[in-house]
């Protein structure tokens, strides 16, 4: 049996290493924007060059637990949802200002939705730079994994109970329905990909403007989207959440920017 590792951030490798090589089957490493790809996971007994979707189900199901490190919370929760639907463990890095670290258990406790629903974060770029100081306490751990679910904040930790209420419980799988998930449309006649949240995501233009502006060249605004320039593409954001890409067919991508840059 392996696990999934749910990466992203480029720390795949040295997380493996840390755990002692365990077998994982890796969804999603690095991207590179230069080449419009994945970077390869040799090491892993597969990898799959693609973001987590809820058509990593049987994936999960096969899985030991899943190991959850990437740069978007959305994901995060998704992850749960696979994890409870399959009566597995998770392991979560959860980004934010300070990243903390969550363990779902499959036999007492409830899930991170249970006491904080899925917001949606800021942009990946203004997020705190991850702690690689995290994988002493996932080490620690790791092999003997506490009893009920726990949430690490700094030094401190925190038993989670299951709350009735939460949507994860209810058997109503928002995430692993597919009912809530990003939707990637990819244009036929133009080079250009449009990604639209099945959720709400709602984006106050102006605090948005501020806050992306020391990393994009803005090029554009308006009261309905905002034009910025990043790296080699045009992106388009819209304050309901859509986002329009130019410069590239790969869905991939689309989605990269779309973490970096609106923040899911
Ligand atoms: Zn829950």
């Amino acid at each position: 049996m392996s696990w999934v590792l749910v990466g992203g951030l480029g720390y795949e490798r040295e997380l493996w290493e840390r755990l002692e090589k365990p077998s994982f089957k890796v969804v999603g490493t690095a991207y590179l924007l230069a080449t419009e790809s994945f970077s390869p996971a040799p090491w892993a007994e597969v990898a799959f060059a693609e973001y987590l979707t809820h058509n990593y189900a049987g994936l999960v199901a096969e899985s030991e637990g899943i190991l959850h490190l990437s740069q978007s919370l959305f994901s995060c929760y998704l992850a749960m949802d696979l994890a409870l639907a399959y009566h597995n463990p998770a392991w979560i890095f959860l980004p934010g200002k300070p990243w903390r670290l969550f363990f779902l258990s499959e036999k007492e406790g409830g899930c991170l939705g249970c006491v904080e629903p899925y917001h949606s974060p800021p942009p990946a770029l203004v997020w705190e730079r991850f702690s690689l100081d995290w994988f002493d306490t996932l080490a620690a751990h790791w092999k003997t994994p506490p009893h009920q679910s726990t949430l690490w904040e700094g030094k401190k930790t925190y038993p989670l109970e299951k709350n009735p209420h939460c949507p994860l419980h209810r058997k109503e799988q928002p995430y692993l329905s597919g009912k809530e998930q990003l939707v990637v449309a990819v244009s036929c006649g133009e080079n250009s990909v449009a990604i639209t949240p099945s959720f709400e995501k709602k984006i106050d233009l102006s605090v948005y403007q501020e806050m992306i502006r020391p990393f994009v060249r803005i090029r554009k605004t308006n009261p309905f989207f905002l034009e910025i320039e990043y790296e080699r593409f045009l992106c388009l954001v819209f304050r309901q959440g859509r986002f329009i890409v130019k410069g590239t067919k790969e869905k991939n991508t689309a989605l990269f920017l779309y973490r970096q840059l609106v923040g899911v």
